[in-house]
């Protein structure tokens, strides 16, 4: 069993998803999340602080999200590919799994 640094499965449903780790663990994160988190050029500087954070998520929070495309970026991240943008950036599974602790909700 791994340490909870490689994403080893996603399933996606129509506003979440279920992402499994290499440590046995899962969680529910909703796209939501995942997008006020996103790690592309144009969102990255706008969680530089908490004041940006709440802002991004307010602005995310109005998009309607749908259910995105993914593909695996090497060993250790994955792409979203959204249907309103901001497709380029990278989801590390470190990253994803920092998300899913702070924002998603634990299944086991
Ligand atoms: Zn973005």
């Amino acid at each position: 069993m791994g340490d909870g640094s490689v994403l080893t499965d996603l399933e996606r449903s129509d506003e979440d998803c279920i992402l499994r780790f290499d440590d046995g663990v899962s969680f529910n994160l909703s796209y939501v999340s995942i997008r006020s988190r996103c790690q592309c050029a144009k969102c990255k500087p706008r969680q530089e602080n908490e004041q940006k954070i709440i802002e991004l998520e307010e602005e995310i929070s109005r998009l309607i999200l749908e259910k995105p495309k993914v593909e695996l970026v090497g060993r250790y991240g994955i792409r979203f590919e959204w249907p309103t943008g901001c497709s380029s950036g990278i989801h590390s599974f470190i990253h994803l799994r920092k998300v899913s602790e702070e924002l998603g909700k634990p299944l086991n």
